[in-house]
């Protein structure tokens, strides 16, 4: 596999990097993407690839039709930047004060569109259908594939893949997990009503700053109850507002924080007693509580099977395959595995001999080794052709 497929994406690697320098250059926020969407467009457009309609916003979907029977195989890269000033020294820096690509979606985006151009000069490669996502808003809550899924994106798809450049693993590392890739993540806040008075006098006042020691203690138990002790989960309580003079009972107090958990009917669990909880105890005193929950991303699945293929891939290209443990990150991939089956990996880009290409995802510093870009390519192109029975 491994010959074949370079010689397929060797003679694109130039224009690959070149694709990818000129998206860093030119970085957008979320949901802003719109030059990055009319680059997209327009390269798409002039190979002659078709885009599917009813898309709103700045996603992208591009359809390519095979002449041969095949399934329907989805392929997914994220396009939006993040609002931080970039302080590499590097000749295709970004061009945009106070926003850069310090995630890698760049890559993804560059990665995918070259893709793109190799199908469109390859069709004996195509069977069946590809269609290829280049996703709005991952950084960005409510994130742009909820939008594409009500949109109809994943009709008709049987397998969907993606993957995420990583400066946590060297060049030539697939991370994978047949579990969760990332956890469903949430936050929550209650706020609490007393009766303020004075501090001499607490029997004519309803103190809410000890009721809410006591919630903020019992919601940081709910876990302990409520999850598998084998799993993987959080709930912080991370912030607690309220009171200001020793001789003053406060009216109000709020406290609130973040909820993560690797299966998708835990964190509605988990919501669930954080109402309960905090009515009761607030009942108990004689106070009321207004609550809120919000779910930002589900949980990514991965299914076992279609990781299983991404670990045959890699160890085919010469890779090699890491068994990442579970984390507790967020990614909007989670609704498009909602629907159908399919796999999102990590593809390492950090050179263990440059320091810099470590640096974190979202650090203004963030910098990968670009040969982990044609790894990339190779592994889509890989991945294609071994679903579609071809390798
Ligand atoms: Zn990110
Ligand atoms: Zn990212």
């Amino acid at each position: 596999m491994k010959e074949f497929v370079k010689s397929i994406t060797s003679p694109y690697e130039k224009e690959l990097i070149e694709t990818r320098r000129y998206l860093h250059r030119h970085p957008e926020l979320s949901f802003e993407e719109t030059n990055t969407a009319e680059y997209i467009r327009s390269t798409l457009t002039s190979l002659g690839i078709p885009l599917m309609e009813g898309i709103s916003g700045t996603s992208t979907v591009a359809i390519i039709k095979g002449q041969k029977p095949g399934p329907c195989i989805a392929f997914r890269a994220d396009i939006d930047a993040l609002p931080v000033e970039e302080e590499n020294d590097l000749p295709y820096k970004s061009e945009v004060p106070g926003v850069m690509h310090a995630c890698g979606h760049d890559i993804h985006t560059a990665v995918l569109l070259t893709f793109a151009k190799i199908l469109a000069a390859h069709p004996e490669l195509v069977c069946g259908t590809v269609r290829l996502i280049f996703q709005a808003a991952e950084e960005k809550l409510p994130g742009g594939a909820k939008t594409l899924c009500e949109e109809g994106v994943m009709n008709g798809v049987d397998f969907v893949y993606g993957f995420h450049c990583a400066s946590a693993f060297p060049l030539g590392t697939i991370a994978v997990t047949p579990r969760a890739y990332s956890a469903a993540i949430g936050i929550y806040e209650v706020k609490i009503h007393g009766k303020g008075g004075h501090g001499g006098y607490p029997q004519n006042a309803l103190n809410p700053v000890p009721v809410a020691c006591m919630v903020g203690s019992a919601l940081n138990q709910i876990l302990a109850e409520k999850k598998n002790p084998l799993e993987g989960g959080v709930l912080t309580v991370s912030y607690i507002n309220g009171g200001q003079y020793p001789n003053i009972i406060t009216d109000t107090v709020t406290l609130g924080g973040n909820v993560r958990t690797l299966n998708n009917e835990l964190i509605d669990k988990v919501f669930d007693s954080i109402h309960s909880i905090s009515k009761g105890i607030c009942a108990g005193f004689g106070l009321t509580c207004d609550v809120t929950t919000t779910l930002g991303y589900p949980a990514a699945i991965n299914v076992p099977e279609e990781i299983e293929t991404v670990r045959s891939v890699t160890k085919d290209l010469g890779y090699t395959v890491y068994e990442r443990p579970d984390a507790l990150g967020g990614e909007d991939f989670a609704y498009y595995l909602l629907e159908k089956p399919g796999a999102y990996f990590q593809i390492g880009m950090a050179d263990p001999e440059r320091p810099i290409t470590s640096s974190p995802h979202h650090n203004c510093h963030f910098q990968l080794d670009e040969r982990g870009i044609t790894e990339a390519l190779e592994m889509e192109l890989g991945l294609y052709l071994r679903v579609t029975g071809q390798m």
